[in-house]
């Protein structure tokens, strides 16, 4: 089923932005599967103002939470020393423990920095609300004050509208001894009365006053109390959590019944499943709108994540016209990632660099990143420019090197002939090939040239020495000229090519 969205709205209605909310506890930040909530979330966003309506996405931080051991443990990265150090904490509301890490304010904040800095990542950037914040502001004290003056009347609603269902506590109260808000059951509220008690102190206590009510109130409450509280419009649910024995009936009910009546248009969408090794590799080798892309397909259905899938998927996203990203990495990057044009110190203009694509496009820099991390995990093949040690540039015999260093000045020649044009690129490559095949070289040389170039997967010989960095070649050929200088009788080869290139050089700049 579709989401409610807003339409015919008037005028004034329409600079009132629509709100859509999104969740988290960042009790840890975990791999990649959370992030479907706010991707899906942010979509939506993004196409309600593409359509003219405001709109603000919030991430809702579910800070008052508490800490269990599980979250702890993928939080310290199992970490001995810290399990033991933090496990006492456990139990306690995220925002009250101190940072793992000392780097920031507390736990919570130490994930929920983290989190952000993840989205943005992905060019998502919502609002973050802190709830322990909201409730140590009072922002809640009316729901609050509320559900403890309906208390039984509360418990009897929902028992009797869902037969199958009862909430044991309404609020889960904050122990005054251990500060932990997992183990605390409200035995009865009489009037101002609440008599509570402590599983892990095993104490009972009594409050004579609401005012002197710390904690939050039960998931489900708290949810109905903040679609009235920050005014939201819709909110993403994954399957699991509207699974949850009509988690958002329940809701529905209760925002309806005591808190004002604000109720969402939910989004549900399906769970995530990641292959093992996969997991935390997602964003390294799949470029932000990619990775976007894969996780908003058909929301309401689960997504498995293995290799297959992805790779599949990957073959289908166009990242230029014709050209998907699978294609990109491996016809295109072996060339990409070492040409001339790509690295700093360029004698090309960088404006033949796609910097500023259009809106939607991934731009060429990103493409040459992800592409190679991904040919990495996938193809276990990394493309780059690489320096020769004294053992390759001496892995071949005499003639062969000088005639190897004869080529490369050869193709350093013509492109430096060419480079006041750069729409030569194809006659540079043309003239280089012609020349490779006009002069009967031995196989050996060309092994020669793919090892010391360290191109063994790369794109063919013509074709390295037309898009190489000059600047590079250069270095190599003089390398190869200095290890074999003062060789009897082989001087003259470069000789002759130096004499060349100067000449050249003076008829361009003249
Ligand atoms: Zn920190
Ligand atoms: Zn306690």
């Amino acid at each position: 089923m579709p989401p409610i969205m807003p339409s015919g709205q008037s005028t004034k209605k329409k600079k009132i932005p629509y709100v859509i909310a999104t969740g988290f506890t960042t009790a840890f930040l975990g791999d990649e599967r959370s992030l479907r909530e706010f991707i899906i979330g942010d979509k939506i966003q993004k196409d309600l103002e593409r359509k003219g309506r405001n709109s603000v996405l919030y991430l809702i931080n579910d800070s008052y939470d508490p800490l269990n051991y599980r979250q702890l443990r993928v939080g310290v990265n199992k970490n001995e020393r810290l399990l033991s150090r933090f496990e006492r904490y456990c139990g306690r509301p995220i925002s009250e423990i101190p940072d793992p890490f000392d780097c920031h304010e507390n736990y919570s904040q130490h994930f929920a920095q983290a989190l952000i800095k993840r989205l943005h990542s992905l060019d998502i950037y919502p609002v973050m609300i802190d709830s322990y914040h909201a409730y140590q502001k009072g922002y809640y004290a009316d729901f609050i004050s509320t559900t403890f003056e309906n208390y039984n009347r509360i418990q009897e609603l929902i028992s009797q509208r869902f037969p199958n269902f009862s909430i044991k506590n309404l609020f889960r109260i904050q122990c005054l001894e251990c500060l932990c808000i997992d183990a605390t059951h409200i035995f009865q509220v009489s009037g101002r009365d609440i008599r509570f008690g402590c599983e892990r102190c095993n104490r009972s206590n009594m409050l004579h006053s609401i005012d002197e009510v710390r904690g939050k109130l039960s998931w489900k409450l708290d949810c109905a109390a903040r679609w009235n509280l920050y005014g939201i419009d819709l909110e993403t649910f994954s399957k699991a959590h509207m699974a949850e024995l009509g988690s958002f009936a329940i809701s529905r009910f209760l925002s309806q019944e005591f808190y004002g009546g604000k109720v969402p248009a939910i989004v549900r969408y399906g769970d995530v499943m990641i292959d093992k090794e996969l997991s935390l590799k997602l964003l390294e080798i799949l470029p932000p709108q990619i990775f976007k892309a894969l996780f908003a397909t058909n929301r309401h259905r689960d997504l498995k994540l293995t290799k297959a899938f992805v790779e599949n998927f990957c073959q289908q996203y166009l990242v230029r016209p014709g050209l998907s990203y699978i294609d990109y990495i491996r016809q295109e990057l072996p060339k990409q990632a070492i040409h001339e044009k790509n690295h700093i110190g360029s004698y090309l203009d960088s404006h033949s660099l796609n910097k500023y694509p259009p809106e939607g496009m991934i731009d060429d820099q990103s493409l040459l990143t992800y592409g190679n991390r991904f040919s990495r995990i996938y193809y276990q093949r990394e493309y780059k420019i690489c320096w020769p040690g004294a053992e390759l540039i001496s892995s071949t015999d005499q003639q062969t090197a000088l005639q190897a260093r004869q080529v490369i000045l050869y193709a350093l020649l013509v492109r430096e002939n060419h480079k006041i044009d750069d729409q030569k690129q194809d006659s540079i490559h043309e003239l280089i090939r012609a020349y490779l095949h006009s002069e009967k070289l031995s196989p050996q040389l060309f092994q020669y040239l793919r090892r010391i170039l360290g191109q063994a997967d790369g794109p063919n010989i013509a074709t390295l020495l037309a898009i190489l960095p000059r600047d590079y070649l250069n270095i190599i050929q003089a390398i190869i000229g200095y290890y074999y200088a003062g060789q009897p009788g082989q001087e003259k080869w470069g000789e002759k090519i130096d004499q060349r290139l100067a000449q050249y050089s003076s008829l361009v700049k003249n």
